[in-house]
């Protein structure tokens, strides 16, 4: 996509320090580093969103995960990483070129993220499930 910094980052039409690469995904340093060691493993081939994901890109990008975060872990040995994937602005994602963030964490290192739980009842969610079930394909 022409207006895209991580299609540019894919075409090497702009710079990123990178780590890794294979036939469907790159793997980067984030610019921002929310702690040392911070990576984002993007798909090659444009994607908006999770939602736009073919099964060999979402395959792919998570097996690249998978593996900078065992590189990440014996390089910096943090005491936990986080993974984290934002689709569409109320998610708080910001660059819309599918993306997992890669994030050493530590104790109180300021990271966070509210988690206003519910506890329905277990009716809902069996309700929950069902419209779920019903558009899986
Ligand atoms: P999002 O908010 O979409 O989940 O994350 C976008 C991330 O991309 C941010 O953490 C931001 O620091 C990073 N980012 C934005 N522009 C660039 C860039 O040009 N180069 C690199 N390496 N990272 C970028
Ligand atoms: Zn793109």
């Amino acid at each position: 996509m022409d207006d895209c910094v991580f299609c540019k980052i894919v075409a090497k039409q702009i710079p990123a320090t990178v780590v890794h690469e294979d036939e469907h995904t790159l793997a980067f340093m984030d610019i921002g580093q929310v702690n040392p060691g911070h990576v984002l493993v993007a798909v090659k081939k444009h994607a908006d969103n999770i939602f736009a994901l073919d099964d060999a890109q979402a395959a792919a990008v998570f097996r690249s995960a998978a593996r900078v975060s065992r590189a990440i872990r014996d390089a910096f040995a943090p005491q936990g990483l986080s993974v984290y994937q934002a689709n569409g602005k109320a998610a708080g994602q910001t660059v819309f070129h599918l993306h997992i963030h890669l994030v050493p964490r530590h104790e109180a290192d300021g990271m966070e993220l509210t988690w206003p739980v519910k506890n329905p009842p277990r009716e809902k969610l069996v309700d929950y499930a069902e419209r779920i079930k019903a558009k899986l394909l």
